[in-house]
């Protein structure tokens, strides 16, 4: 071999030998988090993966904890890029670093959340003290220049079994147990259980189906009347949704519309019930108004006003017919987007009507901050009229407040005479609830008004005739405000 062969081979050795560096390091770059030097998702995935294939999950259960870290935004708005890459790179460090944990793997999943494998922890118990244990490491506050850093963290954790053994399950159910812990106060840790994994999947159907239903196939609005307390006719209707799907059955406003605030739908349902009820309301005789719920949410996402102005328009229904009702969860937060959203509405002749009065912590308050045109006392306070005495006098204390404001109010959820007697003496104006009629559907609101149509008439021609028989109660309902027995309250007193 001559000298040039030699320098030939020793310079291929030499290429071969950076060629297999670079590999390696092209690979520990696909596998790793740049940042942290931790495994990636992908990665982590697939050696747990090897981990669980070779071990038997009931005799050697292994434990999968996803860690959210909370604040990372605020700490890079207030302190600056680096200082939320370094507590990521510090909390990473002290993840990796827990010598007593054997057989431990780390990953950065992604921005703030990490993920931990333990196998062979012996049961529930020892699981949560390494999730425990962990969030306490990693909640001690990171040293950053001169100051020190304070941290917040929340952990879901899931165990392997016979049914729940491969590692993207794991990882999905310890998810789901994070999500948990994140959405409720109490304790930052969330254990998985399968009515979890039926509860999410429950409402990522309901998400599914308000999204099917953008052209409304599965919503329909049902209607509650309002009576005066005084006359017994019917004053307006209260739009309810109704959702009922062919899969999910019917499922309660209770249910879907806090789904859909949460998920961000809200204003599509908002946007079409405030257009439906209009389209609905036209038909009635003018004096009827129609009430529509309305969503904090919706006042945030910016549609209200042109969903309200649109659903008018459309449908040439006038303003002065249509009550907004918001409850006091709408008045807590930012008040100053919410106060110009209430005020342009009722210059444009809205009315609106605050809903579960007394349900809030400070419900007074909000009646001075807004001048609304009527009050509905929350359907608990009505129900605890049999129960306490101490309620009469509440009771009575709000509504003549609210007179003394201008404010109409409004009884809501009456199921009995004796509640409708009552809130009757204490000067109540309307009252609506299963005593006078559940919530209808469209097709069952023509016999509700025409009811009311016929007791007027029959009024009317008794006024003009005084020899004929006295006037023709109306509806079993109306019979039984009219003749609320007044004086058994009163003396109740
Ligand atoms: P809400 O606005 O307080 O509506 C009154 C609820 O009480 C309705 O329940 C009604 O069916 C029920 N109710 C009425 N009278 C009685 C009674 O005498 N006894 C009992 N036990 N219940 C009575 P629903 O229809 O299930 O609605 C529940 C909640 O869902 C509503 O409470 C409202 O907050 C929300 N919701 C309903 N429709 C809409 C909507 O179109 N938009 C928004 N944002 N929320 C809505
Ligand atoms: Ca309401
Ligand atoms: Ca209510």
């Amino acid at each position: 071999m001559t000298e040039t062969d030699e320098q030939l081979q020793a310079e291929v050795q030499e290429l071969r030998e950076h060629n297999a560096q670079l590999e390696r390091d092209v690979s520990h770059l696909l596998k790793h988090d740049h940042m942290t030097g931790l495994l990636n998702r992908a990665a982590f995935l697939s050696r747990v993966g090897k981990h669980l294939e070779s071990t038997n999950p009931v005799e050697h259960p292994s434990v999968m904890i996803e860690i959210a870290i909370g604040g990372l935004p605020r700490i890079s708005g207030n302190l600056g890029r680096h200082a939320s890459d370094y507590v990521i790179s510090s909390l990473a460090a002290r993840l990796n670093q827990q010598d007593d944990v054997p057989g431990l793997i780390a990953a950065r999943l992604d921005y703030q959340n990490f993920a931990l494998f333990v196998p062979n922890v012996s049961d529930a118990l020892k699981a949560l003290s390494i999730a425990k244990r962990t969030l306490e490491t990693l909640k001690t506050p990171v040293d950053w220049i001169d100051r020190k850093i304070p941290l917040d963290a929340t952990a879901g954790v899931a165990m392997s079994n016979a049914t729940d053994n491969d590692a993207l399950t794991l990882l999905q159910n310890a998810s789901l147990a994070l999500r948990q812990a994140s959405d409720r106060s109490g304790p930052s840790y969330s254990f998985f259980n399968p009515a979890l994994a039926d509860a999410t999947k429950r409402r990522q159907d309901i998400i599914g189906a308000i999204e099917e239903a953008a052209d409304n196939r599965y919503l329909s609005l049902f209607y509650q009347p309002v009576y005066s307390m005084t006359t017994g006719e019917l004053t307006s209707f209260e739009s309810l949704l109704r959702m009922s799907h062919p899969t999910l059955g019917f499922v309660s406003p209770a249910d879907f519309i806090p789904i859909a605030e949460e998920s961000g739908l809200i204003s599509k349902l908002g946007g079409w019930s405030l257009a439906e009820a209009c389209r609905t309301a036209v038909t009635w005789p003018d004096n009827i108004t129609v009430a529509v719920n309305v969503s904090p949410e919706q006042f945030y996402n910016g549609t209200l006003l042109t969903d309200v102005h649109h659903a008018l328009e459309i449908s040439n229904f006038p303003a002065y017919r249509l009550e907004i009702e918001i409850t006091e969860s709408t008045m807590l937060r930012d008040s100053e987007i919410v106060l110009s959203q209430l005020n342009a509405l009722r210059e444009m002749g809205c009315a609106i009507v605050l809903d579960d009065f007394g349900t809030g912590y400070s419900s007074l308050n909000y009646l001075w901050k807004f001048a609304f045109s009527k009050v509905k006392i929350d359907r608990s306070f009505i129900q605890a009229l049999d129960s306490t005495t101490i309620v009469k006098g509440v009771l009575r204390s709000i509504i003549d407040l609210c007179r003394n404001l201008g404010l109409k109010v409004t009884a809501e959820g009456v199921e009995t005479e004796a509640q409708a007697a009552s809130m009757k003496a204490f000067g109540c104006d309307y009252v609506q609830g299963y005593l006078c009629s559940k919530p209808v559907s469209q097709n069952d609101l023509a016999a509700l008004i025409l009811r009311n149509f016929s007791d007027k008439l029959a009024k009317s021609s008794s006024a003009q005739s005084p020899a004929q028989s006295p006037a023709q109660p109306g509806t079993a309902e109306i019979r039984k405000i009219q003749a609320l027995p007044l004086k058994a309250v009163t003396s109740g007193r």
